[in-house]
């Protein structure tokens, strides 16, 4: 089975455009959505309305979750905090019936499927380092898990007997000893100096795991952004990848 995971879409409606294109012609078998589709960008309710169309499984991110009024926006800084503002009121109460059915997290055969980290799910922690994986993967229940969250392409490998390791998002096979916590990247606010959207797939039957970056058109969705009266930093922060 081919599995596509795509995470932190952030309301940019061209690049999940573009990464969707491009998973058509890999022919997978599923999409999994692993949260944060709006926030940030100047199209939620189209990004919503097309990854509910599009995915087998659509998660909470810590977006969603706040957009949602089930958490303060005080834990934000400021441009993303205006940006949730002007989320909020840019989407319908169906928009809002669409998050509201998005699953914390999502068990699949040997998979294990989260925004954040597996630990404390609703918590939103990071998981930047082998020193912050450790807890992550005490509490993966699964040999393989998928996130998304710091929008950075990173595998945490855990192999028997050996320190936790990370690496930059490559292709790579998993071995049949190790486990692994491995982070998407973002399809619409890559922040690993690549401003190209970033998304995964898994081949269940090969176990390679596959990185692939997709071009799609930065000035249009900056244009989009400034109409829409969004922060600078946000806007500018697409096309440096950061
Ligand atoms: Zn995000």
């Amino acid at each position: 089975m081919k599995h596509a995971l795509v995470s932190d879409i952030h309301g940019n409606l061209e690049a999940l455009t573009a990464v969707l294109t491009d998973i058509e012609k890999h022919k997978v078998d599923f999409i999994h959505c692993l949260g944060d589709v709006v926030g940030y960008g100047p199209d939620p309710a189209a990004c919503l309305k097309m990854i509910d169309r599009s995915c087998d499984t659509k998660l909470m991110g810590n977006h969603e979750f706040t957009a949602l009024g089930l958490q303060s926006s005080s834990i934000f800084n400021n441009a993303a905090r205006a940006a949730v503002k002007w989320t909020q009121m840019q989407l319908t109460d169906n928009d809002m019936a669409i998050m509201a059915d998005f699953e914390m997290d999502r068990m699949l055969d040997n998979m294990y499927l989260v925004h954040a980290s597996p630990l404390e799910p609703e918590q939103w922690h990071y998981v930047f380092n082998e020193e912050e994986a450790v807890a992550a993967f005490q509490n993966l229940k699964t040999e393989i898990g998928f996130m998304g969250h710091s929008h950075l392409p990173l595998i945490f490998s855990e192999g028997p007997g050996e320190r936790i390791r990370s690496q930059a998002g490559h292709t790579f096979q998993v071995g049949d000893e190790s486990r692994y916590l491995i982070n998407v990247g973002s399809v619409g606010q890559p922040r690993d100096n690549d401003r190209r959207a970033c998304y995964v797939v898994f081949d269940t039957d090969e176990g390679d795991v596959f990185y692939h970056r997709v071009e799609y058109d930065i000035d249009a969705a900056q244009q989009k952004m400034a109409t829409a009266g969004l922060p600078e930093v946000l806007i500018s922060r697409l096309a440096a990848g950061l």
